[in-house]
């Protein structure tokens, strides 16, 4: 067989020769690690918190481990379409399909603008430019929603960038978000930020709209990632990793690309 109907093959010719190249798209998960923070009266995530269980002791002379306690939506982490009440009778994170979890990314860097207004939401414009300047959106891929806001993500009050109005992060805009989930061939969105709509989307009609239409549809959501900015336009592939949780709404998320160099 030619090496051309064995694309395995290539890949791991690639990985060794290093002309493809793994970066890691994943925040670490610590105490440390920013939090949403919801007002009153509704209910939010307690921080991550490890707790030692033996490290070479009399608990456990040869051995090291731990246990931990935190939210299903803690760091870089992945929403299943049950997260919203859109999605309630949809797939929890251990039903996703894994097909699914792995497909082509493209990279919309919007940088500049979220420095000039942390308020920025992307559009249906914003898309469009795209994918005149780099072909269609792919089937089955996902739209890293480029911001800059991962430069914040070791302090949580930069991060959240809360004041008297409300937190202040950028997003998507309502029509942009129910074009996403209801028309493009896309099948998840990934940020920078604290969670996949803007910091002030609580006040938009409908509000929390990529929560509302994008898990309403059956697709997915991911948060706080880094390294985006190592990422080409197109031509990179996601790996979503979840931990496979019994009714869960979500997981912390290890989140892996492969570029091509
Ligand atoms: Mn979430």
């Amino acid at each position: 067989m030619s090496t051309a109907i064995r694309p395995l093959t290539s890949f791991i010719e690639g990985l060794a020769s290093g002309t493809i190249e793994v970066i890691d798209l994943t925040q670490p998960l610590s105490e440390r690690t920013p939090l949403i923070k919801l007002p009153p009266p509704f209910a939010n995530t307690p921080v991550w918190t490890t707790h030692e269980i033996s490290r070479y002791d009399e608990r456990g002379p040869a051995w090291y481990w731990n246990w931990f306690e935190g939210g299903e939506h803690s760091g870089t982490h992945f929403d299943a379409p049950i997260h919203w009440v859109t999605g309630k009778d949809k797939d929890d994170v251990s039903q996703v399909p894994v097909r699914r979890l792995v497909g082509p990314a493209i990279v919309i860097d919007k940088t500049a603008e979220a420095r000039a207004n942390p308020d920025y939401l992307l559009t249906r414009d914003d898309i469009d430019a795209f994918a005149r300047r780099h072909g269609p959106l792919p089937p089955g891929g996902w739209l890293l929603y480029r911001t800059g806001w991962d430069a914040r993500a070791n302090d949580q009050e930069a991060f959240l960038n809360a004041n008297a109005s409300g937190p202040h992060t950028p997003g998507i805009d309502g029509e942009c978000a129910r074009w996403l989930a209801g028309e493009s061939p896309l099948v998840g969105i990934g940020v920078e930020t604290v969670g996949t709509d803007a910091g002030t989307a609580h006040s938009f009609s409908p509000a929390f709209p990529c929560h509302q239409f994008m898990l309403g549809a059956n697709k997915y959501g991911l948060t706080q990632l880094a390294n985006l900015v190592k990422l080409p336009p197109t031509g990179a592939v996601l790996v979503v990793a979840p931990l496979k949780l019994v009714k869960g709404s979500g997981s912390p998320c290890r989140v892996l690309a492969f570029v091509q160099r």
